[in-house]
């Protein structure tokens, strides 16, 4: 019998301590040390009990000390001190108010944001690994630069599973209950007092009841959909039971909920708050796709048609893609979800009222048929798309090519906005002081310019990194011990486990998802060497691992279980451990505490990657294959790059990189690493430490890539919106012309190019050229297309490489020319090409039409 979800509120709080729950609500304190001290002070031992959790704390302090407290004058003061700040925080205009015209006004963009995870604190466990984290601190973000955003997500029942091992170091997976009374939510309370709930429709007429509760994440509202009630039966329980279980149908359920029920909760939200509605809507990837179905089938019910409805949402609509790898990309038979859509006799759905069921299937069904493809519906249903590193962005253009046809792969409309973490959540504090030192006090999250960091002294940053690498050894000691005890070990074997690792030597971390194409075993390829390594008596190497691998990812259990058993051996325990479950409480002082922050993906198959960014933020020093955001930011100055075989069988590929990086942990890193200077200072070190700071951590910040976001997404999706609602006859419009573009094509034809201005195709650069086009139009009006001369740089396939356009305009002898010199030296190819044109298009590719000479 599964638990419901219980609204217990235990406030045997004094009057006098009752912002204190304000202060716990509101994750803020989650970036806010002062927060967390406070929460502290009150009782270490029960926030130590609570797992650090302000929430669940609270009910555990007993009556005497919460009455002590309360008369407790420095106690009080500093509360109150804490609770101004929260509000100065949240009622401060900031930077978007600051930038974005109209904002002030409240007419700006307001913007949806959908994930399947958020990992914004450890004690809120509804996140899995990189993508939640990402999420978590997107919101935070978007709170410190006060966007304005509303995120929606579901409320597990059971956590994502903690990790432990057997004694073999085989993965064992263990789920904990989430209590909500005991999680930083409340119920969204409807005008009548009671918990505000949608629903969705299943298959055969069942109604399932969403219950929205509200997270508040600084600024931001993240809510939070749970179908666990006592209406709905035992399997509409169950699906919002845990994150990424279950089968393909569960998949869908889940995401049917997240997509179509967050449409309704932040709608019911808007209406109840008084708050604007979104006029944009992100999806951190294609997991919440099907919320573009529900918004088209609701101007579908106030009387567009599907292509106007289509056009109209796409506008509107941000999708980012995560993963590179096809396989990482949600797929469902196309049979199920129909059955899903569940079409009435007219082919209109139950689930999304007035939505035609072919017709939305059509817009992620693969070619072939039975597949329908998740990415597929993201990039249909969204005008404006990115990847997550600029590599990354690259890969996803060729990967998604075919839905573009006749462009070529930089053409295809897919650009990259490239992740960050965030600043405070992932700075430790004594990293955090320097940066305070440097800095000073200035709200920092929008500033570009960190060049006072290198004002940091060697003396202040190696006093700063011993005593994180000094936590780290602290931390691991516990987790080992911990570790085998659950393994079997008796408390009298492991004294051992308290002298493992060294505060002073070269510490490497490596902590993330366990997925094979991270190959977490790659240091292991040549054991012996690494053995050699971690026991050299004067310059040992000591490796940190973390990491918990998909319950249904056979391989990757295989590769922790490799790593472990090496871990085990008693020659080298003392210098390499694994410390199971990890999570965003262990990857704060694990990362911090490396000095060096290894990364071996098989490249490009790291979309971006995050956790490299959080060791730049604490002064750890990057290696890396150069991949996901390391690709676009490596610098010798500031790290060290494993350089990508070209080899296309995957072992030996394995064996030449890994090759490369114990050549590099040789040669540069554990010399650099134990050179000192007459005073034992780090010089050589701490010089590439600061380079680090200096130029990768400002652009590694969450707050960048918010603001990229609603630089190059956001506003300009808000822009396309508004110019829909603002005239009700353009979606009509622009639907009519596109069906006549396409209809025209075919006639369309560039007739004959000619350049004029050079003899015999030479030419010296700075000459000036003419090119003139015939151009068929069919039955098209100059306004409907652009013409444009194709200029570039040849490459061996004869093909124009970074090509630069230039628009031709038509003279009076009706042939199309324009006039520039040639800048360049090199073998440059021209040809003329016209695509579509019309102000609702925010691509050239966008139709996927072209007619080149
Ligand atoms: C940052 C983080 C991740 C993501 O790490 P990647 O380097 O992006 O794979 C995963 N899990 C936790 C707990 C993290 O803090």
């Amino acid at each position: 019998m599964k638990p419901l979800s219980t609204i217990t509120v235990s406030s045997d709080l004094p009057e006098a301590l009752a912002p204190l729950r304000d202060l716990a609500l509101n994750l803020r304190w989650t970036w806010r040390r002062q927060t967390v001290d406070l929460f502290r002070a009150l009782d270490a031992r029960a926030f130590a009990a609570s797992g650090e959790n302000p929430i669940a704390m609270l009910p555990m302090v007993s009556a005497g000390r919460l009455a002590e407290a309360a008369h407790d004058e420095a106690f009080l003061a500093r509360m109150r001190s804490e609770i101004q700040d929260l509000r100065t925080y949240l009622d401060s205009g900031r930077w978007f108010q600051r930038t974005v015209p109209g904002a002030q006004g409240g007419d700006g963009a307001s913007i949806a944001y959908f994930s399947m995870e958020f990992g914004i604190t450890p004690t809120l466990p509804i996140y899995s690994g990189g993508l939640g984290i990402l999420a978590g601190d997107h919101l935070k973000s978007a709170s410190d630069l006060g966007v304005p955003l509303v995120a929606v997500g579901l409320l597990y029942q059971w956590g994502y599973f903690s990790q432990a091992l057997d004694r073999s170091g085989w993965q064992q997976e263990e789920y904990r209950l989430n209590d909500p009374a005991q999680l930083p939510v409340r119920p969204v309370r409807a005008d009548d007092g009671a918990q505000l709930t949608v629903s969705v429709a299943l298959p055969g007429g069942r109604e399932v009841a969403i219950a929205v509760w509200s997270a508040q994440v600084g600024r931001v509202p993240l809510l939070l959909l749970d179908t666990n009630l006592p209406v709905n039966d035992e399997h509409a329980r169950a699906i919002t039971d845990r994150l990424y279980g279950g089968d393909h149908e569960h998949r869908i359920v889940q995401e049917i909920v997240l997509g179509i029920g967050g449409v309704r909760a932040v709608e019911a939200f808007s209406a109840l708050t008084g708050a604007p509605a979104p006029t944009v809507f992100h999806l951190n990837e294609g997991h919440a796709g099907f919320s573009g179905l529900e918004r088209v089938g609701r101007l579908m019910q106030e009387g567009a048609g599907f292509a106007e409805a289509v056009a109209q949402v796409r506008a509107g609509t941000v999708f980012t893609t995560h993963t590179p790898v096809p396989a990482g990309i949600d797929r469902f038979e196309a049979a199920q979800l129909r059955r899903h859509l569940d079409a009435d006799e007219t082919g209109l759905s139950r689930l999304v009222p007035a939505l035609p069921v072919e017709a939305a299937l059509a817009l992620g069904i693969e070619e072939g048929g039975d597949i329908f493809n998740m990415a597929q519906l993201g990039f249909r249903i969204a005008q404006r798309s990115n990847g997550v590193a600029q590599l990354h962005g690259a890969v996803s253009r060729t990967m998604f090519q075919d839905l573009y046809p006749g462009f070529d792969v930089p053409e295809v409309p897919i650009g990259s906005v490239t992740n960050g973490v965030h600043r405070r959540t992932w700075t430790s504090a004594p990293m955090d002081d320097l940066f305070t030192k440097a800095l000073g006090h200035v709200d920092i999250s929008a500033l570009g310019d960190w060049s006072a960091l290198a004002t940091l002294t060697d003396h202040e940053l190696t006093t700063t990194r011993d005593t994180l690498r000094s936590d780290l050894v602290t931390m691991a000691r516990q987790h080992v011990k911990e570790s085998w005890l659950r393994r079997g070990a008796d408390e009298a074997e492991l004294a051992w486990t308290e002298h493992i690792l060294d505060p002073r030597a070269l510490t490497i971390g490596f902590a993330r998802r366990v997925s094979t194409y991270k190959r977490l075993t790659l240091m292991l390829s040549d054991p012996d060497r690494l053995r050699r390594l971690l026991l050299d008596e004067d310059r040992p190497v000591q490796i940190v691992v973390a990491g918990k691998s998909h319950p249904a990812d056979r391989p990757g259990k295989e590769f922790l279980q490799q790593l472990v058993q090496f871990a085990d051996d008693h020659g080298v325990r003392h210098r390499i451990a694994f410390l199971p479950d990890y999570d965003i409480a262990m990857a704060s002082v694990l990362i911090a505490g490396s000095d060096v922050w290894l990364n071996t993906p098989i490249r490009p198959e790291e979309a971006s990657g995050t956790s490299g960014m959080k060791a730049v933020l604490n002064g750890g020093l990057t290696f890396s294959v150069s991949d996901g955001w390391w690709d676009e930011m490596k610098d010798d100055e500031a790290g060290w790059t494993i350089p990508t075989a070209r080899i296309e069988d995957q072992a030996e590929r394995d064996r030449v990189e890994a090759e490369a990086l114990y050549e590099i942990l040789e040669q540069s890193i554990i010399p650099l690493f134990y050179e000192r200077d007459a005073r034992g200072m780090q010089r050589g070190w701490m010089t590439k430490v600061r380079s680090s700071l200096v130029t990768v951590a400002p652009r590694i910040t969450a707050a960048r890539m918010v603001r990229d976001y609603v630089t190059v997404q956001y506003l300009p999706a808000a822009r396309s919106a508004a110019a829909f609602t603002a005239d009700p006859a353009l979606a009509g419009e622009f639907v009519d012309w596109k069906a006549a573009v396409q209809d025209a094509w075919p006639q369309v034809a560039v007739r004959e190019v000619s350049l004029e201005g050079i003899e015999g195709g030479a030419a010296a650069t700075g000459t000036e050229v003419t090119v003139v086009a015939d151009v068929e139009l069919g039955a098209l009006r100059d306004t409907d297309v652009l013409i444009e001369a194709v200029l570039g740089e040849i490459d061996a396939e004869d093909e124009i490489i970074d090509p630069q356009l230039i628009p031709l305009q038509r003279g009076e002898d009706g042939r199309w020319a324009a006039r520039f010199a040639l800048a360049a030296p090199g073998e440059v190819g021209c040809t003329v090409r016209v695509t579509p044109q019309h102000p609702v298009l925010a691509s050239r590719a966008e139709l996927g039409l072209v007619a080149t000479a």
